[in-house]
């Protein structure tokens, strides 16, 4: 063993190294194809954004604002924040932009919260999410939690549930919000420490909290569901007809709220049950009908989610699914001649087409065929003094007993070709 290093990562960050990183490159690809055959296109949007971005957008009394986002000045003394989270970005871009409508895009990237680290909660942590903007219609909803569904279920994983609700709307709410804040009231003694001073703040906080008191008080509350305005009570009614009719299980939650101040009407949440854990939260999102408008844009419905790469993985894990992606080397070239031909030959395959890796530092040919082995390739291309000397090379499978051939040095691409299809 060295010294130990003095640097490391930041608490609450990971680093992810090959051959993990295979998995995200695996995950990313997967939901890249789920939400481009609905028709979502990549969006990049900065990682940082001025911080009334979040502050107006996420909402300013909501703990990822008042207390986990990461703000900074920067040199030209404006106050910025790193993105908690991708909705109110990708809103600002909208309202930047005016793209025509419905405008369906997807993300993925890293978002950074000041939580406590702990298993499945990280500083910086990564989301693969889609947003879509410009409609309100209930198969709007039911598309994007179809999608989340088939993402999900393309990893492999099974033991899920999806918890819905609606948060009605500025109709139904306020009617809600003081029929809460009335039951509140009444049981505010019990409640917990944080959150005996502070209910009023933000009443609907107080059933997501997850201390044992709140829940207990929680358990009474009256539910938005009952309260639903006409309007939002038919789009519920259609957003579960919807997902009946395409067959996607769900469990009405009427508690359901969630951390972010700008949900209205549809509000779902998918947890992992094989995480059995306080942290089995795998994503989330619902309608936003009122951000774009907020943020200083024309009023556009809106509806998206989000979900937790790590605590994706994590899920994974648990269930014993997608597993690490396999190596996708074709070839490896050990030359024990000097160099010269494991360039040249991995050049070539390379340029056709084909993976291709070679051993450095000029290594036993025992040293560079481990090193062959350990790289999962199918085939090791073998040049010594006399390959080398009659322009030849040998050709040893590396996955299966057919042993070894030697071929002519011109014949590599063609031969490989032919094999690896
Ligand atoms: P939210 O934006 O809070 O609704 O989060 C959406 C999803 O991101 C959650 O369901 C988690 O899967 C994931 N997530 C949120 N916060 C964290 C965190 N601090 N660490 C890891 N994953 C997180």
């Amino acid at each position: 063993m060295g010294v130990s290093p003095s640097f490391q990562a930041p608490a609450g960050t990971r680093d992810v190294l090959p051959p993990e990183s295979a998995r995200w490159e695996a995950l990313v690809d997967c939901f890249a194809r789920v939400a481009g055959q609905a028709g979502y296109g990549l969006v990049l949007t900065p990682l940082f954004e001025e911080v009334e971005v979040f502050a107006r957008g996420v909402g300013e009394s909501t703990d990822v604002v008042s207390r986990e986002m990461y703000e900074f000045e920067d040199r030209g003394g404006r106050r910025m924040a790193l993105r908690p989270e991708f909705t109110a970005s990708v809103v600002r871009a909208f309202i930047q932009y005016r793209p025509t409508t419905p405008w369906k895009v997807w993300y993925w990237g890293p978002a950074f919260r000041y939580e406590r680290p702990q298993a499945g909660r990280y500083r910086q942590f990564h989301q693969v999410g889609v947003e879509g903007l410009g409609s309100d219609e209930p198969h709007l909803d039911v598309e994007v939690v179809a999608l989340a569904w088939r993402f999900y279920r393309a990893l492999g994983l099974t033991r899920l549930r999806l918890d819905l609700n609606s948060l009605g709307d500025g109709v139904c709410r306020p009617a809600y919000r003081s029929a809460l804040v009335d039951f509140l009231g009444s049981r505010s003694a019990e409640l917990c420490s944080e959150h005996r001073d502070r209910w009023q703040l933000n009443p609907l906080r107080v059933l997501d909290c997850k201390k044992e008191e709140c829940r207990a008080v929680a358990a009474g509350a009256p539910h938005q569901l009952d309260y639903l305005c006409q309007p939002c009570s038919d789009h519920w009614g259609a957003v579960l007809e919807g997902l009946q009719a395409i067959k996607i299980p769900y469990v009405v939650q009427p508690r359901l709220v969630r951390g972010l101040d700008y949900y209205t009407r549809t509000t779902f949440e998918v947890a992992a049950e094989a995480l059995g854990t306080a942290q089995d939260a795998v994503g989330g999102g619902g309608r936003y009908d009122g951000l774009v408008e907020a943020l200083g844009g024309p009023p556009t419905p809106a509806i998206g989610f989000s979900l937790g790469i790590e605590r994706i993985l994590l899920a994974c894990d648990a269930e014993g699914v997608f597993a690490s992606a396999g190596s996708e080397l074709a070839a490896f070239v050990v030359d024990v001649t000097g160099g010269a031909a494991a360039l040249a030959i991995t050049e070539e395959l390379r340029e056709a087409g084909i993976s291709a890796d070679r051993a450095f530092g000029r290594r036993s040919l025992r040293a560079q065929l481990r090193t062959a082995d350990r790289s999962g390739a199918a085939v090791a291309l073998i040049v010594g003094p006399e390959e080398a000397a009659a322009g030849t090379v040998q050709l040893r499978w590396l996955r299966s007993d057919r042993g070894q051939e030697e071929i002519d040095r011109a014949k590599v691409v063609s031969r490989l070709r032919e094999e690896l299809g």
